[in-house]
């Protein structure tokens, strides 16, 4: 599991690289280490390599993996990064610090009236689909800020930020600067954009939070 701490200094360094050569500070970027599918020995090096932001697809695998962990590590968070059904929406609640899939009004409904009655309020990313894919979760970019509106003024959930994932093919770019415009003309903060293969260039596009699985565990 040494990898696990060398691939995630490399991947700080380039991290640190890319904002520079962006005229950014690299303390405004973090690092989201997408551990999905990985045992507990990887997830335990890379929180002994000092890593205390994941993400997770899965509710109930995320639990069995990071319950217990999470107790016993001051200042983990936890992102959800997979779909959210909503008869998971009060486990998600429950272990999640940010849930960065919030794609629909019926979802966001829920998750406000579970996080009143849990009395815990993760902060809330909205997904976007940027390359308007329908294989691909995430509002439509064009109702992105009417849903943003709807989750903040109607539901007073705790909206920070958007989340994306542009196609598999092509430049990425044009999607990340439609997801950081989206993000800028609502007032939000985070930017989550850019995974193992193009990071740089989301950070190159004003990424706050880059989300980095098989750079660090290898390949799943
Ligand atoms: C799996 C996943 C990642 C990480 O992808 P890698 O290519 O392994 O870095 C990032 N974001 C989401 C939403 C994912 O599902």
């Amino acid at each position: 599991m040494s990898d696990v701490a060398a691939n995630l200094a490399a991947i700080r360094m380039n991290i640190a690289a890319a904002a520079t050569a962006a005229g950014r500070d690299p303390a405004a970027i973090a690092l989201v280490a997408v551990s999905k599918t990985q045992p507990q020995e990887a997830v335990r090096a890379a929180v002994e390599a000092g890593q205390l932001v994941f993400g997770e697809s899965r509710v109930f695998e995320a639990r069995d993996k990071w319950q217990a962990l999470k107790a016993a590590t001051p200042g983990l968070e936890l992102h959800l990064i997979g779909p959210l059904q909503t008869n998971k929406v009060r486990d998600a609640i429950a272990l999640f610090d940010v849930i960065e899939t919030l794609d629909r009004p019926k979802l966001a409904r829920i998750l406000a009236d579970e996080m009143r009655r849990a009395e815990r309020w993760p902060r809330c990313l909205v997904q976007v689909n940027v390359g308007r894919e329908a294989q691909k979760a995430g509002i439509d970019p064009d109702q992105a800020d009417r849903l943003i509106a709807v989750c903040r003024d109607e539901y007073r959930l705790p909206v920070v930020g958007v989340m994306g994932i542009p196609p598999l093919e092509g430049d990425p770019a044009p999607h990340f600067d439609m997801l950081a415009a989206i993000a800028a003309r609502n007032g939000l903060e985070i930017v989550s954009m850019g995974m193992s293969g193009d990071y740089p260039a989301a950070i190159k596009a004003g990424a706050t939070h880059v989300r980095v699985g098989s750079a660090i565990f290898g390949a799943r």
